[in-house]
């Protein structure tokens, strides 16, 4: 649900009540779209059901309730349910692997310091394994421990048999060097992608990289499972981290899309932003990109996840762009949250796979 005015995220964004009188809330469902009016009485609930695969969802306001509008509306690109499809895949996969050689996946996490942010990512990358049937190892060290310590532990996962991908939760306490430790983890099993020789690799025309960063190979699956082309679109990409923004421009480079890097130092933006076929989003700003920036028929990934405090409800999450605005204006657009963000750890999943499958040769 997202009802917010996208012009004001501040401390105190307005948000149209869920009690006002008029207001249409939603709840969907795989399949239907489940609409009711708010108000006093919540349960008058009047039910839709749209015919598409994969199902729509909609996100309805009171100045939209025909079933007209509903159908002119972008379709939602449903990262839950395809990082889902992804993670039954790959659970057939490790089983098909571990009954033909008797090797099963395993995934090394470490997480040095006690970032609440950092703990719960980590939680979730381990239940994620085991969901899959990926063998799991961690390790906790203190904020304060030495980087001889953490170096020691990769190298020790390294020459790990049991272990195929190795992940080092970012961000590092400050006095740690985070280019010595992430160079230290074996190129072979870098799921990260983080690795400068893989994004070197990812760079350079006619290299293969043994791994791409997750979150940003996360958003290029979303569109190929949708069937959108990337093949001589205009593609802009807003941010140009390393993990996010600067992969993401390489990987669009690659499918042959014509791509350009919006950065904080860009000026006008939005002229920039409202060529683009394809706009993928990895700011950290609040609804920055606003529909007035999209063209009519675009394709948006938004990758921003930040956290808005509303008045008198509790912290939600919004994306880089302005969804009710977008979703007026583009054809597709990712729902944050329930977008990118499941797609990162299925992503993972299947790079720890991969990296199974290529250690011991399996096809
Ligand atoms: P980051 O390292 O802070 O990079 C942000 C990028 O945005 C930088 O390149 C910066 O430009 C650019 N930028 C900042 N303000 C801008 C502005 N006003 N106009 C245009 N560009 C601007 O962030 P990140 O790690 O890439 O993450 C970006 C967002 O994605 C965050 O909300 C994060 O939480 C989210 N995220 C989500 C996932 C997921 O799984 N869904 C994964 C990773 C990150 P400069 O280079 O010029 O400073």
């Amino acid at each position: 649900m997202n009802l917010a005015d996208c012009s004001s995220h501040s401390a105190t964004a307005r948000l149209l009540h869920f009690g006002s009188p008029g207001a249409i809330y939603l709840r969907r469902f795989v399949g239907s779209l489940h609409v009711g009016r708010c108000g006093s009485n919540p349960t008058h609930v009047k039910t839709l059901r749209l015919r598409s695969n994969p199902p729509k969802t909609l996100t309805v306001t009171a100045a939209m309730a025909s079933e007209a509008e509903l159908a002119a509306s972008a379709k939602i690109i449903d990262g839950k349910m395809v990082a889902k499809e992804i993670r039954d895949e790959i659970t057939t996969e490790v089983s098909r692997m571990k009954d033909a050689i008797g090797v099963v996946p395993g995934l090394a996490v470490m997480l040095i310091g006690e970032r609440k942010d950092s703990a719960t990512y980590v939680r979730n990358k381990k239940k994620a394994c085991e969901s899959v049937g990926i063998n799991s190892f961690e390790v906790r060290l203190p904020e304060d421990s030495a980087e001889t310590e953490v170096l020691k532990f990769i190298s020790d996962f390294n020459d790990d048999p049991a272990v195929h991908g190795i992940l080092v939760q970012l961000p590092l306490p400050k006095h740690m060097n985070e280019q010595n430790i992430l160079n230290a983890v074996s190129i072979e099993k870098d799921v990260d992608g983080f690795h400068p020789l893989n994004i070197g690799r990812l760079a350079m025309r006619g290299r293969e990289p043994s791994f791409v960063p997750c979150t940003p190979k996360g958003c290029i699956e979303l569109l190929h499972r949708y069937g959108f082309q990337i093949k001589g679109k205009k593609a802009v990409v807003i941010g140009r981290s390393n993990i996010v923004g600067m992969p993401a421009a390489l990987l669009l480079q690659r499918e042959d899309a014509t791509v350009t890097i919006v950065h904080s130092r860009t000026q006008n933006p939005e002229q920039i932003v409202k060529e683009a076929d394809i706009v993928i989003s990895a700011v950290g700003q609040p609804d920055m990109v606003r529909g007035t920036w999209l063209k009519p028929g675009a394709v948006v990934i938004d990758v921003g996840i930040n956290p808005v405090e509303v008045r008198r409800l509790p912290l939600r999450l919004v994306g880089d762009v302005c969804y009710e605005e977008a979703r007026k204006v583009v054809s597709a657009i990712t729902p944050v949250p329930g977008g990118v963000g499941p797609m990162t750890i299925a992503m993972l999943l299947s790079n720890t796979l991969s990296s199974a499958k290529r250690i011991h040769n399996f096809q």
